[in-house]
Parts: structure tokens; sequence; C-alpha cells
């Protein structure tokens, strides 16, 4: 009894939870960073903790914490920038414009979204959809690399800068890396455009197609189109 309360204060803790309110009163654990130690949790498990996350000012103004959809187990796995309007109020990411035409995509790679798995680097909506902050994308960081941890992609597709900069926490210019093979932590990291930047530039879809050709090829999935 003892020993689950505190393997579970630990995980808390490992999460960057710092303090515990106990029936009004407050406890205070020891302050540490939120760190990206990897812990083997189940997804389910880890939903729950990462949906209760109060560590930035996101947590003020969000609707609801938009945690991730899809498989669990997936193979590919779509990593996006932050929830919109429409995915703040359902809690799904994805969901509106931009989503719809990932749908499109996903479908036209002969997949469904429930063969995949979506998530974003920031689960909290930031206000009037500005850019995530660093010090936001800082805090939200771990929780992305557990969720690739726990679900181990055999490849992961960043959607935009936000995505591949926070991930890797490295400062990849999309223009320059956009179709080209890179590694995160022994995953295949496929960069290329965020939807919503299609939705403005469409004749760029050509680019994400022929990127999407290159996933395709490296799953070994069906290449013609639906
Ligand atoms: N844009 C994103 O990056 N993520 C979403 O979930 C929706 C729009």
């Amino acid at each position: 009894m003892t020993e689950d309360l505190v393997r579970e204060l630990e995980l808390l803790r490992e999460f960057g939870f710092t303090h515990l309110d106990i029936s009004g009163g407050q406890a205070i654990l020891p302050v540490r960073k939120p760190t990206d130690k990897i812990v083997c949790l189940p997804l389910d498990e880890h939903r729950t903790i990462v949906m209760a996350c109060e560590k930035c000012r996101l947590s003020k103004s969000r609707t609801q914490v938009v945690y991730g959809v899809g498989n669990p187990s997936a193979d590919l796995m779509f990593i996006g920038e932050a929830p919109g309007r429409d995915e703040d109020i359902q809690g799904e990411p994805f969901v509106g414009r931009a989503g719809q035409l990932l749908t499109d995509i996903i479908k036209a790679m002969k997949l469904s979204r429930d063969d995949v798995y979506i998530a974003n680097v920031i689960k909290c909506r930031p206000p009037e959809n500005r850019n995530p902050e660093p010090d936001e994308l800082d805090e939200c960081r771990p929780y992305i690399r557990q969720q690739v941890e726990i679900i181990q992609p055999k490849v992961i597709v960043t959607l935009g800068r936000f995505a591949l900069q926070s991930l890797t926490e490295k400062a990849f210019a999309i223009s320059s890396v956009r179709g080209q093979w890179l590694d995160y932590n022994g995953v295949k990291v496929m960069p290329t455009y965020h939807p919503a930047y299609l939705l403005r530039n469409p004749a760029a879809k050509k680019e994400v197609w022929a990127d999407m050709k290159k996933v395709i090829a490296e799953l070994g999935l069906d290449p013609t189109p639906r």
C-alpha cells in the first residue's frame, strides 16, 4: 500500500507535478523540473496524467487538454503543433479544416485515422491560435516524447516547423529539411508542411504527397492513391 503510494507520487513528480492537493490542504512535493525520463506506462495511464496538467498558462485558458487519438501501437504517428478552436472544443487533434485535409492525406495513403496515431507537441490551445511560447513548448515537450516512447512508431511525420523543432529540440528550417529522413532516437522522422499551410498554399500539396510516398515505401504500404 505504502509502496504503491510512493510509486504513484514518484510518477507524478517525474511528470513535473510539484504540488498535491489533499482534501483542501496542500502537500508540497520537492520541486523538480519536468524531465524526459521515460516511464513504461500504458498510454491510458499516461493520458490520465497529461489530462490533469497545469504546468503552464495554457491550462488556464483551455477548454480541455487535447491528448491524442488513434492506434496506441501505430507504426505511423503524425505530430502537429497545437489544438485550434475546434480541437479545444472537441478534445481531439486535427478535427477542423486543417484536420480534414490531414484526414484526406491519411486516406490517400490507404489508411484511416484509426490506423495511425495523431498528437500535437502542445496539448492545450494557445489563445487566439497564437504561436506557442518557448516556455510552453518546454513544459509540454516531455509529453509528446513520452507518447512516442510508449507508442514506438516506426515512422513519425512532423507537420510544420513547431512540431519538428519541438520534438527534436533542434532549429531545423522546414524549407531545407522537408522531405528528407531525419532521426529521432532511432525513429525515422519525415518532416513535411503543416496542413494549415497547404490550405493557404494548395500548390505545395504535391510536395507533401511526395513526402508521403516516401513514408508509404518505408512502411511497405500500397502506394496506389485512393
Ligand atoms: N493544427 C495542429 O497543429 N494541430 C491540431 O490539432 C489542429 C490544427
